[in-house]
C-alpha cells in the first residue's frame, strides 16, 4: 500500500530554504511566505503532495498520512533529513532545472534573442540559456549555478 506521493512537496512557511533547496533537486515544492494550517493540509489533499513541516502538532489537525516532521534547523540538514527518510536520491538530470522562486520548470531559450539581457562577459562564456515562464528571469550554468551544484553534492555526499 504505497500511497505517499514521493516527489510532489508543500512545505510549512517557516521552511523556505528548504523548499528552495528541494526545487534545487528538481522536486515540485510549493510554498508561501505565509499558509494556514488548514490551507496547508487542504492543498496537500489536493494536489497528493508530502506536506514537510516542523509542527508535530499538525497530524492531530487533520493532515494527510504522508507528513513529515524536520527536527532539525539547518537548511542542508532539513535536506537530508527529508531525502533520508524517503529513501529518495534526486537524479542529477533534475538538479537546477526549476525556478527557485517559481516552482516552474525552465526551458531552454535562444541566446540571440535574449542578447539584449545577458551581460557582455556572460554571453561570450556560456551557451545554453534558460527562462521561467513565469517570472521571466534567465538563467545560466554560471557561478552561481556552479555554488548550488557543489553545495547539492556535498548534501548528497
Ligand atoms: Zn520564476
Amino acid at each position: 500500500m504505497e500511497k505517499q506521493n514521493k516527489t510532489a512537496f508543500i512545505c510549512d512557511d517557516n521552511l523556505g530554504k528548504l523548499a528552495k533547496l528541494l526545487k534545487a533537486c528538481g522536486y515540485d515544492t510549493l510554498f508561501q511566505k505565509t499558509i494556514a494550517d488548514g490551507e496547508l493540509i487542504a492543498k496537500a489533499l489536493a494536489e497528493d503532495r508530502t506536506i514537510i513541516s516542523r509542527d508535530r502538532r499538525l497530524a492531530r489537525k487533520g493532515a494527510p498520512e504522508n507528513l513529515l516532521i524536520i527536527k532539525t534547523d539547518d537548511p542542508d540538514e532539513q535536506l537530508k533529513d527529508v531525502l533520508l527518510s524517503l529513501g529518495l536520491k534526486p537524479e542529477f538530470k533534475d538538479w537546477l532545472t526549476r525556478c527557485l522562486e517559481c516552482n516552474i520548470l525552465l526551458a531552454k531559450v535562444s541566446k540571440e534573442e535574449n542578447k539584449n539581457r545577458i551581460p557582455p562577459y556572460v554571453f561570450f562564456t556560456q551557451s545554453e540559456f534558460f527562462k521561467c515562464s513565469n517570472c521571466d528571469k534567465l538563467f545560466w550554468k554560471g557561478t552561481h549555478h556552479q555554488r548550488m551544484m557543489e553545495r547539492l553534492l556535498k548534501i548528497m555526499g
